[in-house]
């Protein structure tokens, strides 16, 4: 048996670092997939039925990110919709396909349209299955593959081995995730980043942070511990680009449905019955249009490369130093005067 410790984003901070930056302009939060796919805002949608389809990947791909479509349709409707976000202009779309039933035809009509990345999106990805996937996908198209998730270094390895380009590292840590409590297993995600950067392949394969980011802060340290980019659900559900129709709740609010892929009501929808069941569904705000969301996002991400003294990603990398906070740190970490006062 071994048994270690391990970090979740809130366990850390990143200590503030000397500056000269003068203005947050100043600062690129650029990234890459490859050489020449680069990304002006590193931050991907996720492959979820009320997160990502044609209007969000629109939404994503014009703020100079990625949306990954969701493979829990019919592979016509996913085809269109790929074929909507090329067609807009902004940029390429990502389709997420499986590693079973049909996910060779889709790859085919997706890669047939000029989808130039699959995601092969499973939830426990260092498996045989995938390793069969990647290799079969490859021998037919000359696409990136983006895979997972995986959550340890071996895994990371592992896939890159298979042929994977970019790597989702992340289990059990998703806002409406229920993995940890249904099969016991999971990594905190901050520390299966810290772990992947170490890997021996790592120079070549990118980390894709995705689960449990809540804050434009958690972003910032996911970069700082090795991400290439984040993967988020939660923090652009909810909007007018996301899937689903919104309505008002019995207490007055205007909601939209959030729910993980491998909850009991997703199930139900997309295959007429319930197997293992490890996400939940919720309703959340409806939060008007994702854009000055994302707007938000780039300004904190910003502003946290400044404080590190850092102008780009590698600057932030090579900056980083972080502190463990105790449960004392992370109660002063959020705003604290309602505690005392009220409101
Ligand atoms: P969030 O950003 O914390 O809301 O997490 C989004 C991530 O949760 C997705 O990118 C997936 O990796 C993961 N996810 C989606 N659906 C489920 C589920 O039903 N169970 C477990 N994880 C899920």
């Amino acid at each position: 048996m071994i048994i270690r410790e391990t970090l979740s984003y809130d366990d850390v901070l990143l200590v503030p670092k000397y500056s000269n930056i003068i203005s947050r302009s100043e600062v690129d939060i650029a990234t890459s997939l490859s050489p020449d796919m680069i990304y002006e805002f590193p931050v991907i949608s996720a492959p979820m039925d009320t997160v990502t389809e044609e209007s969000m990947g629109i939404a994503m791909a014009q703020a100079g990110g990625l949306g990954v479509v969701h493979r829990y349709n019919s592979i016509e409707e996913q085809r269109v919709m790929c074929w909507n976000i090329l067609d807009s202009g902004y940029g390429t779309p990502t389709a997420a396909v499986g590693v079973t039933g049909d996910y060779l035809e889709r790859a085919s009509e997706l890669v047939s349209i000029g989808v130039q990345i699959l995601c092969l999106d499973v939830a426990h990805g260092h498996h045989a299955l995938m390793k069969d996937a990647i290799g079969k996908i490859k021998s037919e198209h000359d696409v990136h593959i983006m895979a997972g998730n995986v959550a340890t270094k071996k895994s990371f390895e592992d896939l890159a081995r298979w042929g994977a380009d970019s790597i989702r590292v992340g289990i059990g840590g998703g806002s409406i995730c229920s993995t940890r409590i249904q099969t016991g297993h999971g990594v905190p995600g901050f520390q299966s980043i810290l772990d992947c950067f170490r890997a021996d392949t790592k120079r070549d394969v990118k980390i894709i942070a995705d689960g449990g980011i809540k804050t434009s802060g958690d972003m910032v340290k996911a970069f700082a511990a090795g991400a290439d980019f984040v993967m988020v659900g939660s923090m652009l559900a909810g909007t007018d680009e996301s899937p689903g129709e919104s309505f008002v709740n019995i207490n007055g609010d205007r909601v939209k449905n959030y729910r993980g892929m491998a909850s009991k009501e997703a199930q139900i929808n997309w295959r007429g019955s319930v197997g293992s069941h490890e996400g939940v569904s919720t309703f959340i705000p409806h939060r008007g249009p994702v854009v000055p969301i994302l707007e938000e996002i780039k300004r904190g991400l910003r502003s946290g490369f400044s404080y590190s003294g850092a102008r780009n990603l590698l600057e932030l990398q090579a900056n980083a130093e972080f502190v463990i906070q105790t449960s004392s740190g992370l109660a002063e970490s959020h705003t604290h005067i309602m505690d005392r006062f009220g409101g």
